[in-house]
């Protein structure tokens, strides 16, 4: 199944996606580590990317659905997926459709992490004082994510609201509670599609 994880920065998406793709066994897709892991490299596109990456501004949509479109035409995300970190933008989503379309195959559930802004901010916050930090986590750039998160990545919900794929978890509460959440959210969905009239 092809599932799309959404949520605000700070919502637990990383650690739920890998929970998610071992239960699943199909890939994870984060754009975020593939364009960190293009800057770690000193690839041109990395470059690029990084200029956005480093002031929490999203990176051009272009430049990110080439390298997931690359990434969909390998073989092993034929059965299915994980998409953490994409679309980020009405822009992507419909870029995503097509390229769907196109290769004959559909989404399956879009999974919104819901957590409220003041445990959002708590939460970035530890994570810095932990030092998991990343660029991007410094505390003046978190207000910027979020902002962009709310203005860019939000209207999203809208757009799968309107197509009957959204579930939206409840992601206050321990990693294992919120899991369990989203694993009767992913069984449900595989129940409705097998029922489907072929
Ligand atoms: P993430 O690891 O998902 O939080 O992404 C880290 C950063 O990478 C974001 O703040 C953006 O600058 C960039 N990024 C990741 N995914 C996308 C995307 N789908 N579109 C544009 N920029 C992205």
């Amino acid at each position: 199944m092809l599932v799309i994880f959404i949520g605000p920065p700070g919502a637990g998406k990383g650690t739920q996606a890998n929970r998610l793709t071992d239960y699943l066994g199909t890939p994870h897709i984060s754009t975020g580590e593939m364009l960190r892991q293009a800057q770690a490299e000193g690839s041109e596109l990395g470059m690029l990317a990084a200029k956005y990456i480093d002031q929490g501004q999203l990176a051009p949509d272009a430049l990110v659905v080439k390298i997931v479109g690359k990434r969909l035409d390998q073989p092993d995300c034929l059965r299915g997926c994980l998409f953490d970190g994409f679309p980020r933008t009405i822009s992507q989503a419909h870029s995503l459709d097509d390229y769907l379309a196109a290769t004959n195959r559909e989404i399956g559930l879009v999974i919104e992490l819901s957590v409220p802004e003041k445990i959002l901010l708590e939460r970035l916050a530890a994570r810095s004082e932990r030092g998991e930090r990343r660029v991007d986590d410094a505390p003046e750039t978190i207000p910027n994510r979020l902002r962009v998160y709310r203005n860019q990545t939000a209207p999203l919900l809208e757009y799968y609201r309107d197509k009957n794929l959204l579930a939206t978890i409840d992601a206050v509460g321990s990693p294992d509670e919120v899991f369990e959440r989203i694993r009767q959210a992913i069984d449900k969905r595989e129940k409705e599609m097998a029922n489907r009239p072929k």
